[in-house]
């Protein structure tokens, strides 16, 4: 099991949290076990969590509740908490289609993140900080939209997100991992998506 300890300075969103905790559906119980077991969130009289989506939490603990979560329930589970956060999180202004969203992904993903108490992506600066890794944007000579993800999600919570942007987006395209790259759940660094639009 990793601890996660390179991300003690940096917390995650609640509205990405929340985004996990609506993805589990009638699994909620567990989800909330998972959560409940790492300090975040708070315990309602059914058992289940509560979590605020206005408040952070620390990026450690929700990376290893992922991490069991991972180990319990597989790459399904992972892909549909993909496609529920996209849902919830916070994403740049002024993204209309698949083209003008996936050059953004990496700001909006620095923008549900914070260290030491600072938005991790400055709007008026246009400037990120590091710590989380990233998701590279690459145009491919085809016209697809290349994506390689350098953070600690998971593989398939990655391609979840993407679909689900999509979705968010009504869009129509279509989202690959690419096979001839690495893969994170090979425990290589990073994972790389072919977005075709
Ligand atoms: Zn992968």
């Amino acid at each position: 099991m990793r601890t996660f300890e390179e991300y003690k300075e940096i917390e995650v969103s609640g509205r990405v949290v929340f985004g996990v905790v609506h993805a589990f559906g009638n699994l909620r119980a567990l989800a909330s076990q998972l959560l409940l077991a790492e300090g975040i969130g708070e315990k309602a009289d059914d058992g289940m969590v509560i979590v605020d989506a206005m408040a952070w939490f620390p990026l450690d603990r929700f990376m290893r509740a992922f991490d069991r979560a991972s180990q319990q329930m597989g790459d399904p589970v992972l892909h549909q908490i993909g496609v529920s956060t996209a849902r919830t999180a916070e994403w740049t202004p002024n993204v209309r289609d698949l083209k003008g969203l996936v050059p953004q992904i990496d700001r909006a993903y620095h923008l549900n993140h914070r260290r030491l108490g600072k938005v991790m992506w400055d709007q008026a600066t246009d400037q990120m900080q590091e710590g989380i890794g990233h998701y590279v944007y690459r145009a491919r000579p085809d016209g697809t939209m290349e994506l390689e993800a350098t953070n600690p999600y998971p593989c398939a919570f990655d391609k979840g997100l993407l679909f689900g942007a999509m979705k968010v987006l009504h869009a129509q395209g279509a989202i690959l991992h690419d096979a001839t790259h690495s893969c994170r759940k090979r425990g290589d660094k990073s994972c790389t998506y072919i977005v075709k639009a």
